[in-house]
């Protein structure tokens, strides 16, 4: 969920690390995006469904939102398999308590004890036995969120526990922390003890009041890439840029031959975020633009694009009527397996045409050596054919 604090919980992993991003960040403009409102119509569908599976509201309520809700443009039919995963779980993780949970959906917590004016909103709080659970619903297919010490929950946390302590005394011990992603097929947890909560959110006490009052240094890391001054911040490109230093006086000293092995790997290691940095540059280069900023040298120009009819039915219509016949017109196309599957949900395809999927095997990527996949071969003359295949199609 959004909050619009300075420094806000779902930003937490950014300001803890830099804390000047947070000044920086608030003299930008807010990046909206479509992703960000299909998120919050996700988050809706997940509230009433979980709201309705708990009891907290009828059956008919329930329905009469989700109808609101499927009229919304942004609607997409895999907003309720998500919302159903999600309920699935919540409903798992309250069956483990040994008698029925507390539950409460979208609490404000306040934070501010730890981080000055911070509030945040749980998607789910669950209270039984000695434990607290906090569940946080995630829409976004591109990036898996840990939940490993999560700063984001662990203050949703901190939070939860000050509001619920009143009310259940020194009862709560130990913390446990969801991530639900179903679009990654993600759900992880993670477990502390209040004590050890409570400790984490002193540490971070001083760290908050540095990022609060603007003090400080800049510090950039992989936590930029969600910073509204991700390409534009000189921090960041700095440290993009001396990524090479050390690269770089060893290729000039030699400028023989070619690059080694080792070479190839530091070049491949250290290039890779420097990829991802310098789209950033050019997005935020073509936003100055259309601002009416001038960068010196560039310009805007209009990019490819392909015809379309501007009245198909009309169009095709017209064809029919002057002799051509409609089976030249038209064609019977399936779906593809990927929009079958999402229509479907996972489950069900897997259960009605699982067997007839079949994946080739996929052309030798380059990875990292930490990727997850296993090794393409390790047959060097599977190497050698699969080589000439590649040279034979470039
Ligand atoms: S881009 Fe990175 S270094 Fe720059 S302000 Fe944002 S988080 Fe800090």
């Amino acid at each position: 969920m959004s909050d619009h604090a300075l420094l806000s919980p779902s930003a937490a992993h950014r300001w803890l690390n830099c804390p000047l991003s947070a000044r920086l960040e608030a003299e930008l403009p807010e990046k909206t995006s479509s992703f960000a409102e299909e998120g919050t119509l996700a988050h809706s569908v997940c509230e009433v469904m979980a709201k309705k599976h708990f009891g907290k509201i009828k059956a008919a309520s329930c329905t009469r939102t989700l109808k609101k809700l499927k009229a919304d443009p942004l609607w997409d039919d895999e907003m309720l398999r998500s919302a159903e995963t999600y309920v699935e779980h919540l409903a798992e993780r309250a069956m483990g308590f040994a008698s029925e949970p507390y539950v409460a959906f979208e609490t404000s917590v306040d934070i501010s004890a730890y981080v000055p004016e911070a509030f945040g909103r749980c998607d789910c709080i669950m209270f039984g036995g000695d434990t607290l659970v906090i569940t946080d619903f995630k829409n976004g297919k591109g990036v898996k969120v840990c939940a490993a010490e999560n700063p984001q929950l662990m203050l949703y946390a901190l939070g939860a526990i000050k509001l619920y302590q009143p009310i259940f005394g020194g009862g709560i011990l130990n913390v446990e922390i969801y991530i639900d992603q179903p679009r990654l097929g993600s759900y992880e947890s993670w477990k502390c003890t209040v004590e050890e909560l409570l400790a984490w959110g002193e540490e971070i006490k001083p760290k908050a009041q540095m990022a609060y009052a603007g003090f400080g240094e800049y510090h950039a890391g992989e936590w930029c890439r969600f910073c509204r001054a991700h390409g534009r911040c000189k921090a960041q490109a700095r440290q993009q840029i001396s990524a090479f230093d050390d690269f770089a006086p060893a290729i000039k000293s030699n400028l023989t031959g070619l690059l080694s092995p080792e070479e190839m790997s530091e070049a491949l290691r250290k290039g890779e975020t420097l990829v991802e940095w310098f789209s950033a540059v050019k997005e935020a280069a073509l936003m100055r633009l259309l601002e009416g900023i001038p960068i010196p040298g560039f310009k805007i120009v209009e990019g490819r694009s392909s015809r379309a009819w501007s009245n198909q039915d009309k169009a095709l219509e017209a064809l029919e009527a002057q002799g051509i016949k409609r089976a030249v017109i038209y064609d019977s196309v399936p779906k593809t397996l990927a929009q079958i599957e999402k229509m479907l949900g996972k489950q069900k395809f897997d259960e009605m045409v699982g067997e007839f999927v079949t994946k080739p095997q996929g052309k030798p990527t380059l990875a990292p050596e930490s990727d997850k996949r296993p090794v393409f071969s390790s047959a060097a003359t599977d190497f050698a054919a699969v080589a000439e295949n590649v040279k034979s199609e470039t």
